[in-house]
């Protein structure tokens, strides 16, 4: 299943126009972080016309890493490269990947930033890939939901027509979005409680940019338990604060 997350929407049209062009190419699981207008409001559900169901079903959520919990691949969206490492993807390498992903069971979230500012970096860092439509660079930012739009007809087009990029697991399968946040939380204890930062000033970029090296390499289960195991050998000579002890 593809999951669109929408961080923190600001125009009732634009929740319309999105659930609208998602019933258009068959998605059904929309999710709503911090919206900034009622999902019931009048001009959202007239904008939807007969997709209004998706608005008056889409679950509200108050935070990324709630929404995108049970989800295995997960994927930014932005009109511009940012400053951080990572692979982008257009929304046709995209949909040949998530068709893939389908086939295994696997769940699929995309998440769409506000429409003045697109997603913090920190949203970004957070997600796998991240989706560029590619677009005129003197004029890159689209319309939320001819974002959502463009990125859902490659899916359903490449539903019919499957090629493409295989992520094989093996014996194991990749780890879902809440063991990578809850190893990305232990991770951050045990850096804190090293005194890692030494500059607490530097903390925000430099986890920010540790976030993205681990969130770009698609963590499969066993490899999470045998960076667990490691850090706890590596830091075997530091006691443990009690405030991280599980
Ligand atoms: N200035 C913002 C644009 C916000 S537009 C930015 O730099 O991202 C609102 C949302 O639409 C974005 O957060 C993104 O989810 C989507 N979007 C707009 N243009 C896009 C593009 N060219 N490629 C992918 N997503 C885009």
């Amino acid at each position: 299943m593809l999951v669109v997350i929408l961080v923190e929407t600001q125009l009732p049209e634009n929740l319309g126009a999105v659930a609208r062009v998602m019933a258009n190419f068959g998605l059904t699981e929309l999710r709503l972080v911090r919206p900034q207008v009622d999902p019931f409001d009048p001009k959202a559900l007239a904008t939807a016309v007969g997709a209004a169901k998706l608005l008056r079903q889409a679950r509200v959520i108050s935070c990324l890493e709630e929404a995108i919990t049970d989800l295995h691949y997960i994927f930014g969206t932005s009109a511009c490269q940012r400053d951080m490492i990572k692979i982008y993807e257009t929304p046709r390498s995209f949909a040949a990947f998530a068709t893939h992903a389908l086939k295994s069971q696997s769940l699929t979230g995309v998440v769409f930033g506000p429409e003045r500012t697109g997603l913090t970096n920190d949203d970004l860092a957070r997600c796998e890939r991240i989706i560029q439509v590619p677009v005129d660079p003197n004029f890159s930012s689209l319309n939320l939901a001819q974002a959502v739009g463009m990125i859902s007809y490659e899916f359903y087009q490449a539903k019919t027509s499957p090629f493409g990029c295989t992520f094989k697991v093996g014996q194991t399968k990749k780890a879902d979005q809440k063991q990578i946040g809850q190893f990305l939380h232990f991770l951050e204890k045990n850096l804190d409680d090293v005194n890692f930062w030494r500059v607490a000033s530097k903390k925000p970029v430099m986890w920010r940019n540790l976030q993205s090296l681990w969130t770009r390499t698609n963590l499969t289960e066993q490899e999470i338990q045998t960076l667990y195991g490691m850090i706890t050998s590596l830091r075997g000579w530091v006691p443990i604060k009690e405030s991280n002890k599980q």
